[in-house]
Formats: C-alpha cells, structure tokens, sequence
C-alpha cells in the first residue's frame, strides 16, 4: 500500500509539473516564431530554428506525459459528438506534408468505399490515434513512401471504419514485436538523432482499446511497416 501510494504520488507531481512547464514552453515557441519572421543573420537563424524545434518536441513530450496520466487514472471520458472524418483526415494530411519536408517521401490518401460525411464518434481521440501513427511512419522513414488508407464498411446505423499507416521505414525486428505498445519503450533499432519517448503507441492503443477497436501491426525489417486501426 506504501509503494502504491508513493507511485500515485509521483504520477501526481509528474502531471503537475508536466502542466506547469507547459505555459512557459508555449511562450518559447510562440515568441521563436515571431523571431524567425524577422531578418536575421544565417547563424542566428539557424540557432533560432534549432530553440523552436527543440521546444516543440519539449511540449510534446509533456503532452505525451499528461496524456498517458489521464488514461491511467480513468480521467479521459469518450465524447461523442457529430464530425466529419474528412475534415480530420485532410487535417492530418496538412501536417504530415508539413512534417515530411524534405525527406524524398511521397504520402498519399485512399479511400475504399464511401465514408459517411457525418460521423457520430470522439473525432479528438480519432485523430489522435491517426496523427500518432503517421508521426511515426515520418520519424521512422526515410524515403519511399507512406499510405494511409481508409476502409468504411456501412452496417445499418454503424460504420465500421479500418485505417492503414503503410510505410517503406526501417521496420521492426520481430524480437521487438513484444514491446511496442509498451509505455516507455522504445526499441533502440532507429536512429539516435530520432527524437521520441516511447510513450506513442502506448497512448494510441489506449484510445482504441476506449473506442472498443482493434490495433495492430505488420513489419518486414528494413522494408516497412504497416499499422492497422479498426473502430
Ligand atoms: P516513440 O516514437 O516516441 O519512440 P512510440 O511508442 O510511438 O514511441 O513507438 C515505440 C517504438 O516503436 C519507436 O521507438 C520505434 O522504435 C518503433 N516504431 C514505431 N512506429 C514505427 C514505424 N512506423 N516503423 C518502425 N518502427 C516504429
């Protein structure tokens, strides 16, 4: 009971700090934007991007922290409400282009039978568990292409929707297989410059595993992988 207690104790002051550094960083980011905009000498420029993309990966980390706490402690509620999957995906697709850069990969979208315009569903959480898949099919690929593909089958009232995140990265060992939905875990095969806390896939499965799907994953070492998400 002493141990369990100390735990809560630590996952308590973990979201609350979490929670406090959260303002402060908004700030650094906010105002590295607003000095990016401006001229400014090339080595200047270059320091300033490196602040604003180190922060951004500071906050998302945080995020990752306070997500995975909330989850834990039954504090995230399913809200459903009317939304339209289209405008998520085109959402998502903005800022996977945006993340791909110059990478030579090229991403594409395919939908497989007609996707309802209005969906009633919790579109935070959808495109949670979207955005988290093709950051990492970004982060873990580094040329080729990615796929995301929807698949919506109509029965009566429901949709049973299936995504694919199909990419040409660097793949997972099957020794690793265990691991993935792991909190915390990454599995040291991708590079070390690649930024990340582990903390991803596990979040994402949670908020399946709320919606009441299914997550999982096909992988050939060093050809791709593809992860599938059906709700
Ligand atoms: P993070 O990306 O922050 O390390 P995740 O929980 O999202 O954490 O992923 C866990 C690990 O699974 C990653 O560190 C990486 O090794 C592996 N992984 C995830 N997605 C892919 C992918 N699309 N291709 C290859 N490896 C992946």
């Amino acid at each position: 009971e002493a141990a369990e207690d100390a735990n809560r104790e630590k996952t308590n002051f973990l979201a609350s700090m979490s929670h406090e550094i959260r303002t402060p960083m908004n700030v650094i980011i906010g105002l590295s934007q607003s000095i990016l905009a401006t001229d400014l000498p090339k080595t200047v420029r270059d320091d300033m991007k490196n602040i604003n993309r180190a922060s951004d990966t500071l906050l998302e980390i945080i995020n990752n922290i306070l997500d995975i706490t909330k989850i834990e402690e039954g504090k995230t509620k399913i809200n459903n409400k009317p939304y339209s999957l289209a405008d998520v995906i085109a959402e998502a697709s903005n800022i996977i282009n945006v993340s791909i850069g110059e990478k030579p990969i090229k991403f594409s979208v395919r939908t497989i039978g007609s996707i309802p315009s209005v969906l009633d569903g919790d579109e935070v959480k959808v495109y949670q568990i979207l955005m988290n898949l093709l950051s990492n099919a970004v982060k873990y690929t580094n040329k080729g292409s990615i796929v995301l593909s929807i698949e919506s089958r109509i029965f009566g009232d429901k949709a049973n929707l299936v995504f694919k995140v199909t990419d040409t990265g660097i793949g997972i060992k099957k020794a690793y297989y265990d691991k993935i939905f792991q909190k915390f875990e990454r599995l040291g095969q991708e590079q070390k410059t690649i930024q990340g806390t582990g903390l991803g896939l596990s979040i994402t499965k949670k908020l399946v595993d709320m919606l009441g799907g299914k997550i999982y994953f096909e992988s050939e070492y060093q050809k791709g992988t593809t992860f599938t998400v059906e709700l």
